[in-house]
């Protein structure tokens, strides 16, 4: 029997904790479907502005994250919260957002304000829509005195990785400058809102201290879910820095170096990635398990064969159809052949890569803030 998960309820990140760019990190399907497998109830939290949620699920799929993995409703998106926000304070918006993201938006889309009695104006990550006349436009909503508006930020990250490598302006520098012009702050939805933590225990109908969060950001990750008591994994991928484990403010719970060692640790279970589809097959009570090691008998009876096959391959004859129980016997003392096989693509990790080539530029651009230039995977493991 074994014992109950560390935590019932599991707050994930996407980018940079489940893939960085369109490349998905190694065994965080796996190790999602462990999570689920163990009872697990998980919720996915992104702050992703610059596509809609059905979008973003289609990258995912796209990359390798089937169903049994995430599905929509398990999606939380700091879209979904401004609309929500929105909503609830039956406010329309001029948005400043991507047109891929208005499918989420459709109920608190203002379009151009003319016909509004009281509004807002919402900016996200939008490389098309962040020009100076519709930055303009938003400025006049905000300042016209015949309406009252609220200026609402779907996140502030000041910059990102972008898909060609290169950091590039995020939507924080916007939200600053309309800040700055209209006197008026920001709402901010995302993530490290706690408003946007609060959202996602109440929609996984737990208490913070039965859930905890696991991402790459110590600010928009850590951070947020510290601030609301919810116990937190800050991991070594996408954005993490070296740095982040020394930071004097905000602590995670504990450091790892992925979400695969993250998982071992609120499952309890000794989890190794090159090995997952044994632990698998032992979870659900199955034929799984290493196999036993050949008796010296049986080591013997293999040493002897091989030597036979190689004099008759000198001598031009043909093995197989001699010794047709050597393929049972011997089968991993011919690796050559077996890895031309795997080559093509018949493991996990190839499966993983053939998606990613599939996956759509967009993926890569995924605009959760970069702290820095680099990820580091090599460290070594600690706890704090
Ligand atoms: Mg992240």
């Amino acid at each position: 029997m074994r014992d109950p998960p560390r935590f019932k309820n599991v707050l994930l990140d996407l980018s940079g904790t489940l893939h960085v760019g369109d490349k998905v990190v190694s065994g965080a399907i796996s190790a999602v479907s462990l999570l689920k497998r163990c009872g697990c109830k998980v919720l996915f939290l992104t702050n992703t502005s610059k596509t809609s949620r059905a979008r973003l699920l289609a990258q995912l799929r796209k990359i390798g994250f089937d169903e049994e993995c995430i599905v929509e409703q398990d999606i939380m998106t700091s879209v979904i919260a401004a609309r929500n926000f929105l909503m609830d304070r039956n406010l329309k918006a001029y948005c400043l957002t991507e047109e891929a993201v208005m499918e989420d938006l459709t109920e608190v889309d203002g379009g151009d304000m003319s016909d509004s009695s009281r509004g807002a104006v919402l900016v996200g990550l939008a490389p098309t829509a962040l020009r100076y006349d519709r930055m303009n436009a938003a400025f006049r909503v905000l300042v016209d005195e015949k309406v009252e508006s609220e200026l609402v930020a779907i996140h502030t990250s000041k910059y990102f990785r972008d898909g060609d490598g290169m950091l590039s302006l995020g939507p924080g520098p916007f939200v600053k400058a309309l800040e700055d012009a209209s006197g008026k702050e920001a709402h901010v939805v995302g993530k490290p809102s706690p408003t946007f933590f609060e959202a996602a225990l109440s929609e996984l109908g737990c208490s913070a201290g039965d859930c905890v969060m696991i991402g790459d950001d110590i600010v928009g990750d850590v951070g947020g879910a510290n601030a609301v008591g919810i116990s937190t994994v800050l991991v070594r991928t996408g954005k993490f820095l070296p740095k982040d484990e020394d930071n004097k403010e905000i602590k995670a719970t504990c450091v790892m170096d992925s979400i695969v060692e993250a998982v071992d640790w609120i499952v309890g279970e000794e989890y190794d990635t090159e090995n997952e589809e044994t632990i698998l097959k032992e979870m659900d009570g199955g034929e799984g398990g290493n196999e036993a090691p050949m008796s010296p008998r049986e080591e013997k009876m293999v040493k002897e064969i091989q030597a036979l096959r190689s004099q008759l391959k000198e001598m031009g004859g043909e093995p197989r159809e001699l010794f047709p129980a050597e393929e049972k016997v011997g089968g991993e003392g011919e690796s050559g052949d077996s890895k031309d096989e795997k080559d093509e693509g018949t493991g996990t990790g190839d499966k993983e890569e053939g998606g990613v080539t599939e996956a759509t530029e967009a993926m890569e651009a995924t605009e959760e803030a970069s702290k820095g230039p680099e990820t580091h995977q090599d460290e070594p493991k600690s706890k704090v």
